[in-house]
This record gives structure tokens, sequence and C-alpha cells, in this order.
């Protein structure tokens, strides 16, 4: 198997007359890829770069900021585990839980809602930290707290849709990515005709791949060998979950809750319509809303270069605190506190 697979790389990389650089969009395919080792098996001839497909590695500093205004108001945090480990300004959640704020790992949205519905004398806010795929999931919270009429459940929703930062990315004039590997997952909700900005506007090959080695490695020979032809298109490698037009049920579950905002992206600034808010007339379950947040100004983790790791500017070992201040044990920014984050997957698996 191995001497097949070594083969099927060699082939693939002969067919190259050119170093191209390609990058895997989605966190999880980061995970794949550094656990099989295929960064290094193609490279150098195919430079494989990641980029901001970690949700949390993604969620700015002023809006973890905003999380720790509602624990300093007495509401109590529900959160996925990793975002207690996510440092700013100083502290996290986890120094926050220690110094008294109420704050609690959850493992779906759908236990939020049911830690809010066992507490009615207690406040709760969710965070809801996710791209398309997770997005229906905290609806699905939201619509069981609006049929329940729950008075004290809340949402700070930091949702985000991926074709902002594909856009930023395929645009950017110093990054000249030859080719993307899109989120299989994401794409599962909003299908491959969602991409097609970027064959007719950004002319940029891109595939769509499952998550096993091997969905990886015969995706990167059609990309690879589109990028070789100049053929611009959006091909979808995952056939076995992705249709065309994506899960129309799920979208239209987002649209009736949520709207589209601006929002702000770790290592990107300010994005249009890249985000994902309630509707006006769901604000009274809106936390940002309900509790007045506020904007703070926040420093930033010193010597921390998470934004342009996020944009594949640099690699995680070109951080001079990889592996030495920062570890999956003492994180100094998110990419190495989330599973999915890059430096994460580098220091576990190497290079
Ligand atoms: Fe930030 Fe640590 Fe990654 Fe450096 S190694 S970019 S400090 S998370």
């Amino acid at each position: 198997m191995k001497d097949e697979v070594i083969k099927f790389v060699e082939l693939m990389l002969s067919e190259l007359n050119r170093i191209i650089k390609i990058m895997e969009v989605c966190g999880t395919h980061t995970v794949a890829i550094s656990r099989a080792g295929i960064r290094g098996l193609v490279a150098p001839k195919i430079k494989l770069i990641s980029g901001p497909g970690c949700p949390v590695c993604v969620t700015d500093d002023k809006d973890i900021d905003k999380i720790f205004q509602l624990a300093e108001k007495g509401v109590t945090i529900l959160t996925f585990g990793d975002m207690v480990k996510v440092p700013c300004d100083g502290k996290t959640l986890y120094t926050m839980k220690a110094e008294g704020a109420d704050v609690r790992i959850v493992y779906s949205p759908i236990d939020a809602f049911k830690t809010a519905m066992k507490e009615p004398s207690k406040k709760f806010a969710f965070v809801g930290v996710g791209f398309e795929t997770t997005a229906p999931t905290i609806v699905g919270a939201l619509e069981l707290a609006i049929k329940q009429e729950l008075k004290n459940f809340y949402i700070i929703s930091f949702m985000k849709t991926m074709p902002g930062p594909l856009k930023f990315i395929a645009g950017h004039p110093e990054l000249k990515i030859d080719g993307f590997i899109l989120p299989g997952h994401v794409s599962t909700i909003i299908g491959r005709k969602a991409y097609e900005f970027l064959e007719t506007e950004y002319k940029i090959p891109s595939i769509i791949s499952g998550f096993e080695p091997q969905d990886i490695l015969v995706n990167l020979k059609e990309l690879s060998l589109a990028i070789m032809k100049n053929e611009a298109r959006v091909i979808n490698g995952y056939k076995r979950a992705v249709r065309e037009d994506g899960n129309p049920k799920a979208r239209e579950l987002l649209e009736r809750y949520l709207e589209p905002c601006d929002a702000y992206w770790r290592g990107i600034g300010k994005l249009e319509g890249s985000g994902l808010k309630l509707k006006k007339e769901y604000e009274k379950y809106d936390a940002e809303v309900q509790f007045g947040l506020v904007e703070r100004s926040v420093k930033e983790a010193r010597g921390c270069r998470c934004g342009e790791v996020i944009l594949g500017v640099i690699e995680p070992t070109n951080c001079p605190l990889f592996g030495k201040t920062c570890t999956p044990g003492n994180p100094v920014g998110p990419c190495m506190v989330s599973f999915e984050g890059t430096c994460s997957a580098y220091y576990k698996y190497g290079e």
C-alpha cells in the first residue's frame, strides 16, 4: 500500500512543471493532511498551506472580549471546550472561571438549551462560533428556545460564512494561491455552485474534498492537473456528500432566523456580509443586544503571529514562539488552542 501511494504521488508530481501553491481552507483538512503526512509527501513541488478554516482561530479578539463582558455582567457562559482556553488581553474564560465567573462547557447547542431550561433563575449565553455547518445546529437550539418561550437563554453570535474570506484570499495580490481545496463540511450545506465566483471572477481552480487521506490525494491530483491546464473550474471531489445546491432545508432554517452582517476575522479584519446574526424579530435572544456589549480595545498576545498563519503568509514554525513558549499545554494564540488550529496540527504531527 505504502509503495502504491508513493508511486501515485510521484506520478502526480511528475506532471507538474512548476511549484504550485494550494491552500486547504478547512481546519479539518489541515489536521487530516498533517496527520497523514501529506504536506511533506508532496513538497516541495506542491506547497500546501493552511487557510482560515478553524472557527475558533478566526474569532477576533474584539469578539472574544465581548464574551468576557458577558461573564463580567454575571451571565453564565455556555461554550464548546476550545473557546475557554483562547487567550485574549492576558486572560481566558478559564482564568475568569477561576476568579468566580460561571463558565460551563457544553457538547452541543441543544445541551446549552437544556441547561438553560433546568435553571430558569439564571441567565445563560451560548457562544455561537462556527461556519455554515455548525450554524444550523445553533439555530436548532434557538428555535427550541423560541418555542418554549425561554426567557433566560441567549446566543452571542460569531457565526461566519466561507465565501467572504475566500474572495479576500483569492483577490489578495500577495498571496498568489494557485488552487483551493474547499471545505467538505461547509459544502454539504452551501453546495458546489456557491463557489462559482472562484472560476468566473478569480479564475482559480478549486476542488471540494472529503477528509480521508485517499480523498485528499486523489483530489490533489485532479486539482494539480487543472492548475497545469489553466482550467479554472470548481470541481466536486466529494460527490458522496456534496450536491450542486447543497442542503436547501438547512439553508432555509438559517434564513428563517439569521441574516448576514459584517464580521471581524482574525488576520483579515472586517469583511462585509461574512457573519450571521439573529434577525431583529429574535433579538430578545441576542446576547450582544440584550446586554449592551461594546467594542473595547484589547491588547493582542505579544509575539503571536496567528493572523499571518491563518492567511498562509507564514507557517507555524516561522513563529518564534512555536514549540517554545507556545504549546498546546500553554497556548499563546488560538491557532495553538483549537484541535483544528494550524499551529496545533503542526505541533502534534510535525510539518
Ligand atoms: Fe500564535 Fe503560538 Fe501559533 Fe505563534 S505558534 S502563531 S504564538 S498560536
